[in-house]
């Protein structure tokens, strides 16, 4: 459902992706680790289009992403087209980027009324189901700064999920929360994992990846380095992937 061939990303003359691939099926939750700098938010960007690759291309359910043909020639879609298009992936980043002025409702009605031209009525009907499937019906009023860090990110992941995603791309998403907060989220993610939503997981939360994960793809300098089960890759003796998971196991 997820389909990254051979990309390439440079900033300037550094290259932050190096000819990566990575295909994820329906239902499968993949999980990214590697160092600081390795290129997982690269990846994650290249993914919806955030960033454009230089080289390679992503298909989401075999659509081209960022492009249409037209009389067998690619065109750059307009911001427009693009945005409509990024809707099959949402993106939940380390920091909860909620409206800060909109409640926790709003922020998850908002997509679905500007972007998919859902009424007014039907969003909100849909948005309190979905605060209560992130366990915050109760704070549906809140504004983000009445709401701990755990309970915004989960206002995000609902938010996310209000677009109806083919595939939800979270970027650290545990990793700006105090110690205290990051299960409640991690919880709200199994569960939505359970559901049978395609995912990919830039996290450290090695626990969660054990769990979870179908696959992890190890990534340093911009390369991918392994891709393969989670036993396979946590026991790799693979020098590089060692250092870095000696580190944080
Ligand atoms: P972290 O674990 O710290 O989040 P990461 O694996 O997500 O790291 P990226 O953010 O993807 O790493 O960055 C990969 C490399 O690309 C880094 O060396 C970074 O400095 C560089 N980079 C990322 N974005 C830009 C940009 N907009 N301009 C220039 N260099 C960039
Ligand atoms: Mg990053």
């Amino acid at each position: 459902i997820v389909d990254a061939r051979n990309i390439t990303k440079d900033f300037g003359d550094f290259r932050a992706l190096d000819d990566v691939s990575l295909q994820v099926k329906q239902g499968e939750v993949v999980c990214i680790l590697g160092p600081s700098g390795s290129g997982k938010s690269t990846l994650l960007r290249c993914l919806n289009h955030l960033e454009r690759p230089n080289e390679g291309a992503v298909w989401i359910d075999n659509d081209l992403i960022g492009y249409k043909e037209e009389n067998g020639v690619l065109r750059e879609l307009s911001s427009a087209a693009l945005a409509k298009q990024r809707t099959k992936l949402a993106m939940v980043f380390q920091r909860f980027n909620l409206f800060g002025h909109r409640t926790a409702l709003e922020n998850v009605t908002e997509g679905p009324v500007q972007v998919l031209g859902v009424s007014q009525a039907e969003a909100k009907r849909k948005a309190l189901e979905l605060l209560k499937r992130v366990g915050l019906s109760d704070k549906a009023k809140n504004y983000p700064n009445a709401l701990s860090g755990g309970q915004q990110q989960r206002v995000a992941i609902a938010r996310a999920l209000s677009m109806e995603p083919t595939v939800m791309l979270f970027d650290e998403p545990t990793s700006a929360l105090d110690p205290e907060l990051v299960g409640e989220v991690l919880h709200v993610m199994k569960s939505l994992a359970q559901s049978g939503m395609t995912m990919v997981v830039v996290t450290h939360e090695i626990g969660f990846a054990r769990e979870v994960a179908d696959r992890i793809v190890f990534m340093d300098e911009g390369k991918v380095v392994l891709d393969d089960t989670v036993t396979e890759v946590l026991n790799s003796t693979n020098p590089r992937a060692r250092d870095f998971l000696d580190a944080v196991l």
